[in-house]
């Protein structure tokens, strides 16, 4: 069986747009998704029968909306293979998730510890650690990409050692595409006792997360690129290491008893979790992670292969396009360059026929620097996109290269 194009996108109201009466190609998926009907109504069912603040309310709404909102968890939880609810923390998103994590580590690492990075991070993903590693002292190392737009290995594992106190890589690259082989990544570093920490923000949406599969220790996302709300994300980490990581906000909810001179913490998930959250768009990403869990994670795979195929394919017929990225395994992010104009204005020049695909430096500015180039033009696939998209916005990029001419 195929994945049922047709009947997804009729889940998603905003695919019925048109963009000066052409009808709307989102290729933008890599900077959001949009969002099923169900998530929309889950939103408006909470604001309309059960907005209340949770855990400490006496009275039906609140009682409700804690159930939700503490469901909403489970459902991360059995999405991504956690062993305990109480390991999963609600966040702002991906870059609040890794912000927690290193504003931790800055307290526990020693000047003689080192920290390894990519050269394909976000920057959600490499200022953070440098910033724990300047406060501490301790040494940031970086794993070089290769032409293909692959991390180089060997470099990697040379790069291990027994003072690496935590290796931070991403699933996915955000620019390229390129998924990297995150379980023997870790696998390496568990060799040198290191703890490992997996940006998931391009990863989550392709199904078959599993952390306990992977062995990492931390594994932080947002709900936006899952077909959720913006300002919701989750991060999940072991309990072992949460219950004791150095906390990061303080104030109601994170507590557990409170004097004028001093307080004691809450015990997980609530001690990471700081003032009152974000209730209604916790809610809402668990229907957007039922709603997803639901598709047949085989039939997601194959369809975004071949949208991912028929790009690759369309690109290197297309004279004067240069790809950027050709990883041997790639999901979702198809970056290029044109030898006329920039970035910026193939934006532009697609907007006006309907299309929307990001351009820049994707917010990896190390990355671009590693292939000469200020920014790329990237198309980005979800679920929702069809192979007739991909052929229109080829046809469509032939318009705006003769116009660039
Ligand atoms: N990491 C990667 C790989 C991303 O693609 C993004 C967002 O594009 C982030 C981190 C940051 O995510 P957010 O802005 O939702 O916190």
């Amino acid at each position: 069986m195929s994945l049922d194009v047709a009947a997804i996108r009729e889940q998603f109201p905003i695919l019925k747009r048109e963009i000066d009466g052409n009808p709307l190609i989102y290729l933008d998926n890599a900077a959001t998704t949009q969002k099923p009907q169900c998530v929309i109504d889950a939103l408006v069912d909470y604001y309309t029968q059960c907005n209340s603040n949770v855990h400490r309310g006496a009275h039906r709404l609140a009682d409700e909306a804690t159930r939700k909102f503490e469901n909403a968890r489970d459902i991360i939880k059995d999405f991504i293979n956690a062993p305990k609810r109480e390991e999963v923390i609600w966040t702002s998103g991906t870059t609040e998730g890794i912000n927690m994590i290193a504003n931790g580590l800055a307290k526990l690492l020693k000047s003689s510890d080192e920290v390894i990075v990519t050269g394909m991070e976000h920057h959600a993903n490499i200022v953070t650690w440098q910033q724990a590693c300047k406060a501490a002292g301790a040494s940031l190392h970086t794993v070089p990409v290769t032409d293909k737009g692959e991390l180089d290995l060997d470099v990697y594992v040379s790069l291990l050692n027994e003072n690496t106190k935590l290796v931070a890589f991403p699933h996915v690259s955000n620019s390229l595409g390129t998924v990297n082989p995150i379980k023997w990544m870790t696998e390496q570093a568990k060799k040198f006792g290191a703890w490992v920490s997996v940006d998931g923000a391009q990863g989550v949406a392709h199904g078959n997360v599993d952390v306990q599969d992977i062995g990492c220790d931390f594994y932080a996302f947002s709900g936006h690129k899952i077909y959720g709300p913006m300002g919701i994300g989750a991060l999940w980490g072991k309990e072992e290491l949460l219950a004791e990581w150095p906390i990061w906000q303080t104030g109601g909810e994170m507590i557990s008893t409170v004097t004028l001179q001093d307080a004691t913490w809450n015990v997980l998930p609530y001690r990471l979790e700081a003032g009152t959250p974000n209730v209604g768009d916790a809610i809402a990403l668990g229907e957007a992670i039922r709603w997803f869990s639901e598709l047949d994670y085989a039939e997601v795979a194959a369809h975004e292969k071949a949208l991912m195929a028929r790009a690759t394919e369309l690109a290197k017929e297309f004279d004067g396009l240069r790809m950027i990225g050709e990883a041997e395994e790639k999901v979702g992010a198809f970056s290029f360059v044109l030898d006329q104009g920039h970035p910026a204005d193939i934006g532009f020049l697609l907007d006006r026929q309907g299309i929307a695909i990001r351009t820049g430096d994707h917010c990896a500015q190390p990355l671009m620097a590693r292939f000469g180039v200020p920014g790329t033009a990237r198309m980005s696939f979800s679920i929702y996109n069809t192979i007739e998209e991909v052929e229109q916005f080829f046809k469509a990029l032939k318009k705006v290269h003769m116009m660039l001419a």
